[in-house]
């Protein structure tokens, strides 16, 4: 028979009889680790527990511990899934059925769609698929085998995919009586698949193409054990209470409209508010900064764009409008109206570095596929400056970018992760300014003494760039900032300063973020704080109620002080019963309500009640005002 030696990840060497498997190996190592195995790595490449070891390989176990793990036990799912709609509904087609980052889908040609209660059905059909604990078996045919396999079957989609695939030889998987396409690799067996769950339906067509059938999608999800698949349901459920679309409506902050288009917000009074005290708090911090406050053009002549590039590279997102025989486009991006004023005189070393930021609007055509909400729409306001500054200012403006960002986020409560996306094989510029620019950033990074990743070769052509993502309350990662270095726009916008020596040279110009798209990111706020915003960003952040008529004047009265003061304040003196202002007032998340009963107009005070019914001690109106002034201080 003779032997084969392999290496484990420790570096060790263990000897086996020719023909073993990766399972064969784990049992050598421990009955533990025989029974934790769902697959196995040989030389780099995922394959499954039966796997049979050349002589000299590095194999690792891999185990539902294990990182991969996830990933085999989503897509051995989507197979039980398919097997238990096979037995359930045998005129259904099977066509492909990934795993994805959620969980898995499989997409089916049904001529009824599924309801839910056929995901019920289909779910417990899989509990029993599973509990039969069947093997898991891989088999490879030729092309011409497999093709006549699955025509038999009257599987025709699985037939194109091999046609397509043109390949010599393709490998099947088979549990009981059902067989599939697949690279794999696969659980042993359905007994190893223990928690999933089938989440929704929804069409798609085959291959993406509108042109082809419409096919029924399952999505589902499924993790190693039932704590961890309830874990994450939970966070589901807690995300659809938070969506921002919801939300947004219940609190009456924006709208959307078919008549308006789709992917162009309406804000409503509140949600303008809310958007102003963001921009007013951006405006403030970045005069803090040193940045100065410019404002360009809605629409550019198309010429211009075409010198800049955009209309070779992003045509497709832009508008264009054409009058008096002249077209122009409407702004994708900010840049080019700063060119503008950076060109619009001579500029010497002594002018540098230059900051200029725009609150600047722009339109970008997504595709109505992925609109969703506030998070990607088709005209948003980004918070948008770039800074021209000579090579031996780069350091320090990048520096102060990333520390501009640590301070916003701070004022915020959210945690950040930051990327360096390095030099693509594709790029222009020299090795010079490469080197110079993406030193420029990885020195900052160091130097904020935080964490980060370096994606090497991610860059766009023109050069380096970090991305800053934001992590909720949901830990879900948003990008907000981004740190853009840019060597196109100078050379084709032929910027120059006149340096300390006299001589003419380019300008370093960095486009930088640091919210992103403010739409985009007042999603996240609403979905962050569930739509209970903290008082200094709250939209109206005192509701004055009277419990009768009788308190109407002082009410009104106290109405006035708070406005007086700057405080965004509403009045509820309706004929309403005062339970049922409370609870609207609550479930409009009002910070502050303050009730004018007859104990508070006799008193001359009023007594705070929070949103979550917590109730402060009598104080005059003025001490509320002074209370409220502490509470936002340091966001103002
Ligand atoms: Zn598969
Ligand atoms: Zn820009």
């Amino acid at each position: 028979m003779g032997e084969i030696t392999v290496k484990l990840p420790d570096g060790s060497e263990r000897t086996l009889p020719r023909g073993a498997s990766v399972y064969d190996l784990a049992a050598s190592i421990g009955a533990g680790l025989a029974k934790a195995a769902i697959a196995g790595r040989v030389d780099g490449d995922l394959v499954d527990l039966a796997t049979v070891l050349p002589d000299g390989s590095k194999v690792e176990i891999i185990t539902e511990k294990s990182p991969e793990a996830l990933e085999i036990i989503r897509h051995s799912t989507s197979h039980l899934m398919a097997q238990a709609v096979k037995a359930l509904f045998p005129e259904a087609k099977v066509t492909i059925g990934p795993a994805i980052e959620t969980g898995f889908y499989y997409d089916f040609d049904v001529d009824h769609p599924f309801t839910p209660e056929d995901l019920e059905k289909i779910e417990n059909k899989m509990q029993e698929l599973a509990k039969a604990n069947l093997k898991i078996e891989r088999q490879v045919l030729t092309g011409a085998d497999a093709i006549r396999l699955f025509g038999d079957l009257g599987e025709n989609y699985k037939v194109e995919l091999i046609e397509d695939l043109g390949a010599a030889t393709v490998s099947l998987y088979r549990q009981g009586d059902f067989v599939d396409l697949c690279r794999g690799p696969h659980l042993p067996s359905t007994s190893h698949i223990k928690a999933f769950k089938l989440t929704s339906i929804a069409g798609a067509y085959w291959r993406g193409d509108e042109k082809r059938k419409m096919l029924q999608r399952v999505y589902g999800t499924a993790f190693a054990d039932k704590k961890e698949l309830d874990a994450y349901l939970a966070r589901i459920e807690e995300a659809k209470r938070r969506d921002h679309r919801k939300l947004g409506k219940e609190l009456d902050l924006f709208s959307f409209s078919d008549e308006v288009g789709a992917g162009l917000v309406i804000w409503h009074p509140k949600g303008a508010m809310l958007r102003t005290i963001i921009e007013d708090f951006e405006r403030r911090e970045h005069l803090k900064r040193d940045y100065d406050i410019v404002v360009g053009p809605q629409i550019l002549k198309t010429d211009l764009w075409q010198r800049s590039g955009h209309y070779d590279n992003y045509r497709e997102n832009m508008y264009f409008t054409e009058v008096d025989e002249q077209s122009f486009g409407i702004k994708p991006m900010n840049c080019l109206s700063h060119m503008m004023i950076y060109k619009s005189r001579l500029r010497s070393y002594r002018d540098l570095p230059l900051r200029l930021f725009e609150l600047g609007t722009v339109h970008r055509h997504e595709r109505a596929g992925v609109l969703h909400g506030l998070l990607r729409v088709r005209c948003f306001t980004q918070d948008d400056a770039h800074i021209l500054c000579t090579p031996e200012q780069l350091d320090a403006e990048i520096k102060g970018v990333i520390s501009f960002v640590q301070d916003v986020m701070g004022v915020f409560g959210f945690e950040f992760e930051m990327e360096l996306s390095t030099r693509p094989e594709k790029s222009i510029g020299s090795d010079e300014d490469w080197d110079r620019a993406t030193n420029a950033l990885l020195g900052a990074l160091k130097d904020s003494g935080r964490p980060f990743e370096i994606n090497e070769g991610d860059g766009a052509f023109y050069g380096p760039k970090i991305d800053i993502k934001l992590r909720d309350s949901l830990d879900r990662r948003w990008q907000c900032a981004t740190i853009q270095c840019d060597f196109t726009l100078p050379e084709r916008f032929d910027l120059t300063y006149i340096d300390a020596d006299g001589e003419k040279k380019r300008p370093v110009m960095v486009h930088r973020v640091i919210l992103g798209s403010i739409e985009r990111f007042i999603g996240v706020l609403i979905e962050h704080f569930a739509g209970s915003f903290p008082v200094w960003l709250s939209p109206v952040q005192v509701v004055v109620l009277t419990v009768t008529d009788n308190q109407l004047s002082f009410a009104q009265q106290v109405y006035a002080e708070l406005r007086a003061a700057g405080l965004r304040v509403q009045q509820d003196f309706r004929n309403e019963k005062l339970g049922f202002k409370i609870r609207e007032a609550q479930l409009q998340k009002i910070p502050y309500m303050l009730v004018i009963g007859d104990k508070e107009v006799e008193a001359g005070m009023v007594t705070p009640r929070f949103r979550d019914g917590k109730n402060l001690d009598s104080m005059k109106c003025s001490e509320f005002i002074e209370f409220i002034e502490k509470e936002v201080k340091g966001f103002h």
